[in-house]
């Protein structure tokens, strides 16, 4: 049973306790017809040139991995960025139309979309509302190269989709070799080797996929980058990226600790925190966007080189990770 539990909303001018035990948390959804855009200039990356554009058709993710950094998002909407994020769930219904709109007076200036970074765009929810299928096929309309990053399986129901596009790629989010690894950061996630198997059907059907191993925990799962690695390679991913956890703000960082302090013991908590402190120059918050994704000692440096190195010893093609070059223009509030 899960317990509403969020941390104080800092857009909020007073935040609430529970005198006693919270009440359990409910799956809520709310369908958000006033949408206006659904395309988002996200930031500058040095990946894939240039800027990174971004599609979602929902807000809130029901996958609940502690250490999302979409989780502040909900907090513009007055909602908490804990239990709030995971269950109270926005549907954009009319994001396929809009994008067809806005694709028809931008379509010259959009070199890429990106379908991930508020939500994952194949939560369970996409499999009755199609949206990003429909968004999808839109894209393959108007040939605009794409990339989804998911944690889903569900995604394989779109290989015919997948296959229209322009130009598209698949990578699926997988910090961790093993479900006893994931469980206490992405309890409501499919296991690690129900992606896997998902990778190798598209692989199969002759689609370009990719590992994205973010985050790297520190003091975590930096072992598993081998494994994460060799297991994408035979499940035919041709593609691989890394980044450093980072937890973007207060709220996100309260509710990752106290889901640690919740999960794991408290010697292995408290090796996390010593590591990534280290990492982060004596906080657990990052001192600049341009830090956000690396870390600071020497020991980071042997993670980047590990990575590197099975990346080539295994042949994975344009390995380099997307890094943001500058803050976020648009990311938010004007995400969605
Ligand atoms: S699947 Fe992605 S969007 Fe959803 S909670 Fe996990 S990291 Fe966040």
């Amino acid at each position: 049973m899960r317990h509403v539990k969020n941390p104080p909303n800092p857009y909020d001018r007073y935040s609430a306790e529970y005198v006693g035990e919270p009440p359990p948390t409910k799956l809520e959804v709310f369908e958000e017809t006033a949408t206006k855009k659904v395309i988002t200039k996200a930031f500058a990356s040095d990946w894939e040139g240039g800027w990174r554009y971004t599609v979602n058709c929902y807000r809130g993710c029901v996958h609940g991995c502690t250490y999302c950094f979409a989780r502040q998002y909900h907090e513009f909407l007055g909602y908490g960025a804990g239990t709030d994020f995971e269950t109270k769930i926005v549907v954009k219904p009319n994001a396929p139309q809009i994008l067809r709109e806005e694709l028809k007076k931008t379509r010259d200036k959009m070199p890429h979309l990106d379908f991930s970074f508020a939500t994952d765009p194949y939560i369970p929810l996409e499999a009755e509302y199609k949206l990003t299928r429909q968004c999808l096929e839109v894209c393959a309309e108007f040939r605009v190269p794409t990339a989804v990053i998911t944690k889903s399986p569900l995604v394989t129901r779109d290989i015919d989709v997948l296959l229209k596009q322009s130009k598209v790629s698949v990578f699926f989010s997988m910090p961790f070799l093993t479900k006893e690894k994931s469980n206490p950061f992405e309890p409501y996630t499919p296991v690690p080797e129900a992606r896997f198997r998902a990778m190798k059907k598209l692989s199969d059907a002759g689609i370009t996929t990719g590992i994205g191993i973010a985050p790297v925990i520190p003091g975590y799962n930096e072992p598993d980058i081998p494994g994460l690695l060799e297991r994408a390679k035979e499940c035919g991913a041709s593609r691989a990226f890394m980044s450093m956890l980072h937890l973007d703000t207060d709220s996100i960082e309260d509710y990752f600790v106290q889901k640690m302090n919740e999960r794991l013991t408290a010697s292995r908590v408290s090796r996390i925190i010593n590591t990534i402190k280290r990492e982060r120059g004596g906080t657990l918050r990052h001192r600049s966007y341009k830090e956000r994704g690396t870390g600071m000692t020497e020991q980071w440096e042997v993670t980047q080189k590990l990575f590197d190195f099975h990346v080539r010893r295994l042949g994975f093609k344009g390995h380099e990770a997307p890094k943001p070059l500058e803050e976020p223009v648009s990311v938010q509030p004007n995400l969605f």
